[in-house]
């Protein structure tokens, strides 16, 4: 067994755990970052891809934002769809002229383990059988075998930044932690399509047979999804029944989805959970091994790096002046954006999905609602202050 020390052990090199090792960097903490996947499947993992303001401007500030700022699409606005209509939600009009990003969240991802690597800081990718012991000593450590070796890892703190079905949050001990969740009926059936997208802004549509959405990655790649069921069988969606389910959820007279060949497809499940507090002892959690939002609201990505931003801060300053303070708020913190947050997700949600039953009533309810954020400009600048992300601490 191998041991050496750091003074940040983290678990996990999505978006939360890298942005948190290079945000350290940067303030002279060391630490080392453990992968249980290869390389080539974190960077070709196709997931978010809408950034606020906000992040973008945190990546820039922190050195990591060139190629977003050179390759990123800067959208103002979002267009919702229902009954047969479009309406635009002119986002940054409402919202202090603040907008979003269309940049990959494997592209951060890419940018980010470059950045790591060019520095010589430790990422090790394949780590086996990963766990946390001696959370309540001032000394946790971090077990895993690497290249065949057990190795052993002595940190001041731990960041379990390894997802939703990581070991860190499993590993606090029962009675601790309270948890919050909600399945929803459906899930997102997923394409990323070689070929530009057909419209300018991403597209929200509300439609009898589901919800669908059109997004895009760049300006040669579109990113679409229609509402299936969570355990949907790919096996029953050759390309042929994807493209006509979205012709018909989006399409539109005198509009037409233009159509490419399918790169990548995947089915997400939704769902909304938190767990508080957000932190035992020398562990703190952040992403979405904390919480997970379902994707309506483009959340998920964005909240994971406002926690490590806050969980970057509060450590800095500890190590700088010993105060524990920003430490002890971290958990409070990170969970009023966070509720705020799947409390939009939730709303977006049930506003735009096919409901299980098809209830005539819900859906009336569905687009009474979706006339109102498209015609008052309270209900609009609402929807726009979130979507494009809150001015919150
Ligand atoms: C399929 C899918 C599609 C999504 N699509 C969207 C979207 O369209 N829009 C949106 O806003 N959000 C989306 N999300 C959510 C968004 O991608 C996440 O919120 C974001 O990835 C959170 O980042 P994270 O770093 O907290 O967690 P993750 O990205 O999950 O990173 C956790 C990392 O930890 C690693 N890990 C796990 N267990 C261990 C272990 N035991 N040891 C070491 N490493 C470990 C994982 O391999 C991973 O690299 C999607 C999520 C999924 C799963």
């Amino acid at each position: 067994m191998t041991r050496t020390r750091t003074q940040v052990g983290i678990v996990g090199a999505g978006p939360a755990g890298l942005t948190l090792g290079h945000l350290l960097q940067l303030e002279g903490i060391d630490t080392v970052i453990l992968e249980d996947r290869s390389r080539d499947h974190i960077e070709a993992r196709i997931r978010a891809g809408v950034i606020e303001q906000a992040i973008v401007d945190l990546l820039v500030e922190a050195g990591a934002g060139e190629r977003l700022q050179r390759e990123g699409l800067v959208h103002h606005g979002i267009e919702l769809q229902f009954a047969g209509e479009r309406h635009r939600i002119p986002l940054s009009d409402l919202a202090g002229g603040r907008a979003i990003v269309i940049y990959g969240q494997t592209e951060i991802v890419k940018d980010l383990i470059r950045l790591r690597l060019e520095a010589g800081c430790p990422l090790h990718f394949d780590v086996e059988d990963v766990s946390v012991h001696g959370l309540d000593t001032e000394r946790p450590l971090i077990r895993y075998r690497r290249e065949g070796r057990d190795e052993e890892l002595e940190c001041e703190v731990i960041a379990g930044c390894d997802g939703y079905h990581g070991v860190c949050r499993p590993s606090i001990p029962a009675g601790v932690l309270f948890e919050f969740s909600r399945e929803y009926p459906f899930g997102w059936l997923g394409i990323l399509a070689e070929v530009a997208p057909s419209s300018d802004e991403l597209v929200y549509a509300h439609h009898e047979r589901g919800f669908a959405l059109s997004s895009l990655r760049s300006p040669e790649l579109s990113r679409l999804y229609v509402q299936c069921s969570p355990d949907e069988d790919l096996a029953e969606w050759p390309d042929e029944r994807i493209w006509d389910e979205l012709q018909t959820r989006l399409g539109l007279e005198g509009w037409t989805l233009a159509e490419g060949p399918i790169l990548e497809r995947g089915v997400t499940g939704m769902r909304s959970y938190v767990c508080e507090p957000m932190r035992y002892r020398r562990l703190f959690l952040a992403g979405d091994a904390a919480h997970i939002v379902p994707p309506t609201g483009a959340k998920g990505l964005n909240l994971a790096l406002h926690d490590v931003r806050v969980l970057a801060e509060a450590l800095a300053d500890w190590s700088r002046s010993g105060s524990t303070a920003g430490l002890d708020a971290y958990s409070d913190t990170c969970l009023r954006r966070v509720w705020q947050a799947e409390h939009f997700s939730w709303w977006m949600t049930q506003m735009l999905h096919r409901p299980e039953d098809h209830d005539p009533f819900d859906v009336r309810l569905q687009l009474s609602q979706l006339r109102y954020v498209t015609s008052s400009d309270a209900a609009a600048r609402s929807l726009a202050e979130n979507y494009v992300g809150l001015e919150m601490v």
